[in-house]
């Protein structure tokens, strides 16, 4: 390992990292109180250039999906990144700073010195960023990860934004660990449908006839997506979109030049729509709202995004329903309930998920089937849930919340408390949502807004826009913002008067 010099201590600044390179390593160079940091400098979830992350109460925010590091020793705070930072060795000599060209060995795995078996179901955000969690947190015992997917543990946000859009093959699918990590962590991965649950018993039943045992266990199955029950729903065109499989499905069939219909305007829905559209297929979505997101993001951004898409050429009706996919053997057309018919080479039904909890019968489930868990991601003595089949208090409220990051959250939480931890969520939720290249931020979970600002142009971003209620902060959409997002994902998980947030944009 050489020492190189890379900056003056002064070049670095209270509160802005500084990107230095040693030949192709970028290396991130950071003040902690009168002293210098050196560690990675691209975050190890999705490779941002982490300089033009936030720093706030001794934390790091990366400015692209918000993933947290404490400043202090580069320690993973908050997901989607399931590592720390690498550290660089430094020395400052004379004011001047000098970096190693090799990153410190840090890595560890727990000795194998606990009898429990830890089973997680589900190897998806939450199950995935559960059992690194494990490991971090010091658990020696077996971790099982089980999932009926082979392969199982990749983004599969990128299935609706890249991948049908042709710019991403399937096997390029970024896996969220790779094998080195489950063989060196001793993570046991079982390619298996997990069938039924004895709670009490604390055993799980897969489909193959095994039974397993485990002392604790975290169930992370996901949503299955709703299907279509209409006439011709069972045509070979007729996709849905959850999986890395399901993504295959629609490049074998769509072909530039080809007609697709999107049934639904969810947000899979619509970035499959944006996607399909820049692969060159003429697109039609047939929608419930006449302005997309309107709910969440409202109506402003909402129209924006619309204008987005059809300056790009989709067409969002909301003129009738489907009510019949006509065909033999092969999509030929959507038939509304307003009489009229669309013709049609593939259609996508984008209209939600159900929690995907049928082998968990015998647990007491939501009406939507989700399982309630406490504060703590708890279902019941030995069990834990988390991600899509939760519904967990926030603020007071039972919530269950779709998102990629509040998944990989609520796994670290139940992770901490299947060791006897006794953590909560306490952040704020975060997603993040792509179309034509655009990609749209949103912190908060507002259901109700008494007003609505903006800096900048939703139409023309950049911009930003504050929902507040009763003067504090319930929700911020924006767009080619990040750095000002990534202080709000750290700021707003105090209560933040709409002032003090609009001095802090403006800043
Ligand atoms: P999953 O990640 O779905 O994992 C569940 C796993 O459980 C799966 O691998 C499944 O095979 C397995 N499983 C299910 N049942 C069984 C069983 N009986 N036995 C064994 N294994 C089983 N969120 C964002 O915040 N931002 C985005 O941009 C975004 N884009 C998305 C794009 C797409 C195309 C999709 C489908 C979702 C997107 N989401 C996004 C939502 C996000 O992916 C989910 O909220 C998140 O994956 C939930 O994590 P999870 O672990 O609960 O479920």
């Amino acid at each position: 390992m050489t020492l190189h010099r890379v900056a003056r201590f002064t070049d670095v600044s209270e509160n802005r990292g500084l990107e230095v390179r040693i030949d192709d390593s970028k290396i991130l160079l950071l003040k902690v109180g009168d002293q210098l940091r050196a560690y990675q400098g691209e975050c190890p979830h999705a490779g941002a250039p982490l300089a033009e992350g936030a720093l706030c109460n001794g934390r790091l925010t990366c400015p692209w999906h918000k993933a947290q590091f404490r400043i202090e020793d580069g320690g993973l705070c908050e997901p989607p990144a399931l590592d720390s930072l690498k550290r660089y060795p430094l020395e400052v000599r004379d004011g001047e700073v000098w970096a190693g060209d090799q990153p410190l060995q840090d890595a560890h795995t727990p000795p194998a010195d606990d009898e429990r078996t830890f089973v997680i179901v589900g190897a998806g955000a939450a199950g995935t960023a559960a059992a690194s969690a494990l490991r971090e947190k010091g658990f020696g015992g077996r971790v099982l990860l089980i999932d009926r997917e082979a392969g199982a543990g990749y983004d599969r946000t990128v299935l609706s934004k890249f991948v049908i859009a042709g710019e991403m093959p399937t096997e390029e699918v970024p896996s969220l660990r790779d094998d080195d990590f489950y063989r060196e962590q001793r993570i046991e991965r079982i390619n298996a449908e997990v069938m039924s649950l004895d709670a009490i018993n604390r055993t799980l039943r897969l489909t193959d006839g095994q039974s397993l045992q485990y002392d604790a266990a975290l169930l992370a199955t996901g949503g299955t997506p709703k299907p279509l029950e209409l006439p011709g729903a069972n045509l070979p065109q007729v996709f849905v979109l959850r999986s890395r499989a399901h993504a295959q499905q629609i490049l074998d069939s769509a072909k530039p030049g080809q007609r697709a219909v999107i049934i639904g305007d969810s947000f899979i829905a619509m970035e499959s729509a944006s996607s399909l559209r820049q692969y060159g297929l003429d697109v039609t979505v047939l929608a419930r709202q006449p302005v997309p997101f309107a709910k969440q993001f409202g109506e402003t951004i909402g129209k924006a995004i619309l204008a987005l898409h059809e300056a790009n050429g989709v067409v969002l009706r909301t003129d009738g329903e489907a009510t019949q996919i006509e065909g033999t053997n092969k999509v030929e057309a959507v038939l509304l309930d307003n009489g009229q018919r669309l013709s049609a080479d593939l259609v996508l039904v984008g209209i939600g998920v159900t929690p995907a909890t049928a082998p968990f019968a015998d647990l007491p489930q939501e009406k939507d089937h989700s399982l309630r868990v406490d504060g703590g991601m708890r279902v019941t003595d030995g069990l834990w849930a988390a991600g899509d089949i939760a519904t967990f208090p926030l603020n007071g409220q039972p919530r269950r919340i779709e998102h990629w990051r509040l998944a990989q959250q609520q796994a670290r939480i139940a992770a901490a408390n299947m060791l006897g931890g006794d953590e909560h969520y306490l952040d704020v939720p975060y997603f993040w949502t792509w179309h034509f290249g655009k990609n749209y931020d949103y912190l908060g979970h507002a259901e109700a807004w008494d007003e609505v600002e903006f800096k900048g142009d939703p139409f023309k971003p950049p911009f930003i826009g504050l929902f507040g209620k009763n003067g504090v902060v319930t929700a911020v959409v924006a767009c080619e913002e990040e750095r000002t997002m990534a202080m709000l994902a750290e700021r707003m998980k105090q209560p933040l008067p709409v002032d003090e947030a609009w001095r802090m944009i403006r800043d």
